[in-house]
């Protein structure tokens, strides 16, 4: 686990939520999430597929896909204000600019009619950057040189698909990187990749994307990936966030029956491994309960209301009636 650096907030999100209207019914695949991510910290978003994570960072970043819309809460980037409040084509400018963005998937972020120096040239004109050949040739060159590509001037003449999946993505976060946004927010940016490859990337964004002024929100299905390169933890489930707080309290003082449930199901020295059984609710119905209630062994009279997000501790908020019970906890 990484050492906590305590800095100036980059990323608030409050009460952000995030539907998806269709003729018969609303999914509502992100309910209110609140979270922060400070200068030098890497804050991972986690859960099982279908929580809602992805959601969230798309509806911060503007890049949902329609029917999805942003209903409600604000999203403010130091010196930019409320990202949800910025217009598409003033928001682009932010992406890129103040905001980086790595998606899963490397070869759907890159064109594959670009050569890969006409894209790094692209983004270079589309923020009114110089942008002449020689120029922006010699700082993409350093871009790629920086993130670990040895051969950059062979990278750059070439095209996505002469590329493997490690170098795709070792590419897109050069890309991220190119304007130097304070924010970088990273989707499953290893998904695909064997594990070897994994880790070169992800010891690449943790030593060569964040320093002092600069931050990450990485979202992950993997609390292994959180342990070894995050500083603070957001836990989510159905579309919520149900426990927040350092790593190193979450990892070792679990308070949601949820996150104990994730841990359990990683090997970890002295843990006997478990299963979460069940699956993540359907969104299209707005519970009143707990959502978590059909899967947890220690729901209880209570759990038929569903828990507000509390603070149990110092920067350690959890969303769980069992909290309020007195030495009580989820393990
Ligand atoms: Fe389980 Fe109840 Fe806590 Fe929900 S509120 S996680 S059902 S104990």
């Amino acid at each position: 686990m990484t050492q906590t650096v305590m800095t100036q907030t980059l990323l608030s999100v409050k009460d952000l939520s995030v539907e998806f209207v269709g003729h018969k019914s609303t999914v509502h695949a992100v309910n209110g999430v609140n979270l922060r991510v400070n200068a030098g910290e890497i804050v991972g978003i986690v859960g099982e597929s279908g929580c809602g994570k992805s959601t969230a960072v798309k509806g911060i970043l503007g890049l949902l896909q329609a029917p999805g819309k942003v209903t409600g809460g604000s999203a403010e980037l130091a010196g930019h204000g409320d990202l949800l409040s910025i217009k598409n084509k003033n928001l682009r400018k932010v992406r890129g600019a103040s905001v980086g963005y790595v998606a899963q998937n490397p070869f759907g972020s890159l064109n594959p009619i670009y050569s890969i120096e006409e894209q790094f040239r692209n983004i270079l004109k589309a923020h009114g950057q110089p942008s002449a050949k020689k120029v922006a040739r010699e700082r993409a060159r350093a871009m790629l040189t920086s993130v670990g590509i040895a051969g950059p001037d062979r990278v750059l003449d070439g095209y996505s698909h002469q590329l493997s999946g490690g170098m795709a993505q070792r590419v897109v976060i050069a890309m991220a990187m190119l304007l130097e946004p304070e924010l970088i927010i990273a989707d499953e940016p290893t998904t695909g990749l064997d594990v070897t490859v994994q880790r070169q990337i992800l010891d690449l964004i943790r030593d060569r994307v964040v320093d002092s002024t600069r931050g990450i929100l990485l979202v992950t299905h993997d609390l292994g990936v959180i342990a070894q390169y995050c500083h603070r933890v957001v836990v989510m489930y159905a579309g919520k966030v149900v426990e927040a707080g350092s790593v190193e309290t979450v990892f070792l003082n679990p308070a949601h029956p949820y996150t104990s449930a994730l841990l359990g199901a990683i090997p970890r020295p002295g843990h006997e491994l478990t299963r979460l059984l069940g699956s993540v609710p359907d969104l299209r119905v707005v519970p009143t309960d707990c959502s978590f209630r059909p899967r947890c062994k220690h729901a209880f009279e209570a759990c038929s209301v569903s828990p507000d997000l509390r603070e149990i501790a110092p920067d350690h908020l959890v969303a769980c009636h069992l909290s309020e019970r007195v030495g009580h906890g989820a393990s």
